[in-house]
Order: C-alpha cells, then structure tokens, then sequence
C-alpha cells in the first residue's frame, strides 16, 4: 500500500476527501504515494486560515520573521541526503543533480535572511518646506505558488522564503507529479514553529489552481511551468485582480564560435542539453555552430550524447536519468521522428532503449538532430528531453538571427574566446538570461531569473530584489508636522 499524501493547512496535516493519483518513480514506473486532487472547498480552508494568519504576521518584525528561515535552512542542510534521494526517486534525475538543485534552493532561503535590509524604502527629508516623504514597502496578504515538475524542491524555494519574509503568508500548490518532495519539505516547515497559517501545502491539478486563482483573498500568484498553462494563470490571475508572475517554457540555443575550446565547450554543452534529461527550462536544445566550428563540435558531441550513462540516478556512475513519465517518452520519441520527417538527419538516436534491470522506466537516451532546417517546426518547439539539434551559420551575424528567430527568450549562450564576439553575442542576443562560456546561465539566488518573451509573462521576476518587489506593495508617505521650531540648529 503506497503513501497517502496530506494536505497541511493551518499548522496540521489533513487528508483530502477528494479522487488521488498515483505518483511513479519515472525510473521503475513502481507508485510510490498517492496525491490528493483537493477540491475548491478545501482551498478555500487553507485561503482564509493564511488570511486570519497574515493579520499577525505582517506585523511580527522582520528580524523575527527571518529567524525562522534561519533555522529552515539548517534543517535543509541536516535533511539534505534524503531529499536529494526523495528528489531522484519522483523525479528521475540524478543524485548529484538533486543535491545541485537542493543546494541553489537553499540559496534563496539564506538570501531571503537579508530581508530586514532588502525591504527597506526611502524618504526624502524636507522636499517642500516642513514636509517629508518616505516609501514604506508592505507586504500584500495571501500569496500562492504553482509550482512544476522538474525541479521539486528548488522552485519552491524560489519563492517561498521571500513571502513569509516580506510578511506574507504563503500557499505552495507543488506539481501533482513530485508532491513528496514538497510534503518532506513541509514536514521540516512543522518542526519550526510558525504561527499557524503562515505557509500551507495544497495538493492538486487545475481545479486546485483554479481555486487559488478566483479566490478573491489570493493576492498574488507565482508560476513556473510551460507556456500554454503560464499565458492561462496569467490572464486569469489579472483578470482576478492578482499580482502575477509566470514563467513558461524554452527553447534555448547556443552558438559554438570556431574559435571556442572545443573540449570545454562539448563537455559543457553536452551537459547542457542532457543534464536532467534535458528537463530544464536552462537545458541547451538548439546549437549553431558558425563556420568551422561544425566539423569538430558535430563529432564531439555525438561522441559526448553515445558514452553518456544512463541509469536509476542512485545508482553509482549514473549520469542521465529517466524522463517524467511515459507520455513524456512517447512524446520527445514523436517530435524526434517529426524532426526526421522535416529533413533532420537523426545522428544519434536515443529511442526504444532501455536500461537492463530498471526495463519498465521511461528511458530516451540522448539524442543529437543534425541539418536541422531552422525554419521547421522541430527547430521552435519546446521537446523537455535529452534531444540537441544542430544547425549551422557562417558568421556571427547569421548565428544572432537564427538565436533571435524563436518565440522563447529563457537563455541565449555563446562559446567563444574573443571579447568581441562574446560583447556582440551579449548585446544583440534577445532572451533574458545569457551565458558566455556558460551552458546553464542559471542566475543566483540574488540575481531575478530573467526569462523573457514566451518564457515569462509579467514584469517582476523570481528571486532576489524582483522578489521583494513583486511580494510588496510600495506606500508613499507625505507628511507635515507644525511646529514652531526656531531655525537656530
Ligand atoms: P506544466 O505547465 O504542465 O505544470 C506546471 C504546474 O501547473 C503544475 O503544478 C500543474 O499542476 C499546473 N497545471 C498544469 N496544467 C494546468 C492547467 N491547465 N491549469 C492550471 N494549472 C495547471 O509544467 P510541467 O510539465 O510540470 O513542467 C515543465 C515545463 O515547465 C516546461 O515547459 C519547462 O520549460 C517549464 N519550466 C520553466 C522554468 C522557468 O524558469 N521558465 C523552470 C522550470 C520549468
């Protein structure tokens, strides 16, 4: 019998009265828990009890407020080996990835620390005569996160840290495909004491988000996740009235110069694009290799996509893990045979394979797309899977127009030795997150994870000083006192 998973709501553990659904290990496809699909009424519960919650909180002093991040942190750090294992085993990606994911996780509670200084405001003495004005920063009431499947505990913690610490109280709908993650997440959340209230887990699909989303004390939304369900939860949220920022799908690409390092450019590339199955918003998918460059990049990364290891992410040695789930599989295998049928050559082919003792997993081994023609349709669209496709461009120029030639803007990366064209790349690249010698330009915690485009909708990003802006609101304050005070100081 496989774990029942709850809700948490107002400082305790409940179970739903609602239809479950089973969570696999995408590398056995064994269940390994149950997740409730809670129903509009019971996040309605959880909704009032973090308003009731807020009423205090925002009023507990931020100094306070951080001492309970603090000690979350420590308990992450105590926690971390077997959330790294519970994050392999829902997710598919490997030990070492999760305990990568884990550590920039952490990352943001520490920054969130900083909160008594980063929610600071300013004022202006004197600015008529006898008058004074000042910003103040208040946080909102009700926030809500909607979280996705590929990174289990970090993109919860790209926002959970900074609401509370702002003074909000914080509701975290996780992906019904990971939920246990968030639920050891939550277990350690209960052993630090908050008021009851100040953050709640709700376990569910749409119709869960859907509730968050029309719930009228619900003041803002965070999502991450792909592009059709970003554009969704931002227009619903808007026309709710709600605050929101929601980051969406990619399709990155990366220029290879002839003048690049080409042994640390396909380690890293190769990496990139079949790091965690190539399910990462930062995963390189597209790479144009200008002039010379093609010769020597083609034939080192297939080398790179044939010796990479693919296996059950806890076992020793392992360096790509399972894809999500078998819709998953069947899905990258049908976009890689419609890459073919566009004039695609298929170099290296990750299909129909398996890994000897784990055969009911969801495997696509990785893949590599030569002659991709860049107007075709495999070109644009998002795969999620270990699948890199090569094009070619004679120069710079050519390479930036086919960089620019795609609806997405997560990340643009350039391989190169020279300034010059690394400046260039930097200027004219149009995506919100760039790497130079970089395969995954993942910003640090106090960095905004800048997505732009189809990739992000909204204007202030996750993380850092975007964070305290988004979970604030700002109040101006124009103030006179009389006085009769003598001018002789
Ligand atoms: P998804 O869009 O299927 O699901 C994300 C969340 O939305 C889940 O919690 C899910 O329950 C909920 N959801 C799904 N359909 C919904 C609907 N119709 N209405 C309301 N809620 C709905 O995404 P996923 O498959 O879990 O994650 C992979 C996607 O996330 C990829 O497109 C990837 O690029 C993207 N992603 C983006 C970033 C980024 O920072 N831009 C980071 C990680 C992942």
């Amino acid at each position: 019998m496989s774990e029942i998973l709850l809700n948490y709501i107002n400082g305790a553990w409940q179970r739903a009265e609602a239809p479950h659904q089973s969570v696999r290990n995408p590398a056995t496809a064994a269940v390994l828990a149950e997740v409730p699909l809670t129903p509009a009424e019971i996040v309605a519960q959880a909704v009032e009890s973090a308003h009731a919650a807020f009423l205090e909180w925002r009023h507990v002093p931020a100094t306070e407020r951080v001492q309970y991040l603090f000690r979350f942190k420590f308990l992450l750090e105590e926690a971390l080996d077997d959330l790294a294992r519970t994050i392999t085993d829902e997710c598919g990606k490997t030990y070492a990835e999760s305990v990568g994911e884990l550590r920039r996780g952490i990352e943001n509670v520490e920054t969130a620390c900083g909160i008594p200084i980063l929610m600071q405001g300013y004022n202006n003495e004197d600015i008529a005569r006898g008058i004074d004005e000042h910003l103040i920063r208040q946080p909102l009431g009700v926030v809500a996160a909607i979280t996705p499947f590929n990174f289990p505990a970090m993109i919860p913690l790209w926002f959970l840290p900074y609401a509370i610490a702002t003074g909000n109280t914080f509701i975290l709908k996780p992906s019904e495909r990971v939920p246990i993650t968030s639920a050891k997440l939550f277990a350690l959340i209960d052993r630090l004491n908050l008021p009851k209230g100040v953050l709640q887990l709700v376990n569910g699909s749409k119709a869960t988000v859907d509730a968050l989303l029309d719930h009228p004390l619900v003041r803002a939304v965070s999502f991450v996740g792909s592009t059709p369900v970003a554009k969704y939860i931002y227009s619903r949220a808007a026309a709710n009235g709600k605050r929101a920022q929601c980051q969406g799908g990619a399709k990155n690409p990366v220029v290879i110069m002839p003048d690049a390092d080409m042994e640390m450019t396909t380690r890293i590339v190769a990496d990139s694009a079949f790091g965690c199955a190539g399910q990462r918003c930062l995963a390189s998918s597209v790479a144009i290799t200008v002039g010379a460059a093609r010769h020597t990049f083609t034939e080192s990364i297939a080398e790179a996509a044939l010796t990479r290891v693919v296996g059950y992410g806890l076992d020793e040695g392992v360096q790509m893990g399972a894809v999500i789930s078998a819709e998953s599989k069947a899905r990258i295998e049908t976009l890689i045979a419609k890459g073919a049928s566009e004039g695609a050559q298929i170099l290296v082919d990750g299909r129909g394979k398996t890994v000897r003792g784990y055969e009911a997993g969801y495997w696509v081994y990785p893949t590599v797309l030569s002659d991709v023609p860049p107007e075709s349709q495999i070109a644009q669209t998002e795969i999620f899977g270990p699948v890199l496709s090569l094009m070619y461009a004679r120069d710079l120029d050519e390479a930036i127009r086919l960089v620019n030639a795609r609806s997405y803007g997560n990340m643009a990366c350039i391989f190169t030795s020279s300034g010059a064209a690394a400046r260039q790349f930097r200027v004219q690249a149009n995506a919100g997150n760039i790497g130079i010698n970089v395969g995954v330009a993942a910003p640090m915690a106090f960095y905004p994870f800048s997505g732009w485009n189809e990739s992000f909708f909204g204007d202030l990003h996750g993380q850092g000083k975007h964070a305290v802006e988004f979970y604030t609101q700002t109040k101006v304050v124009v103030e006179r006192w009389y006085s009769g005070w003598s001018r002789q100081f």
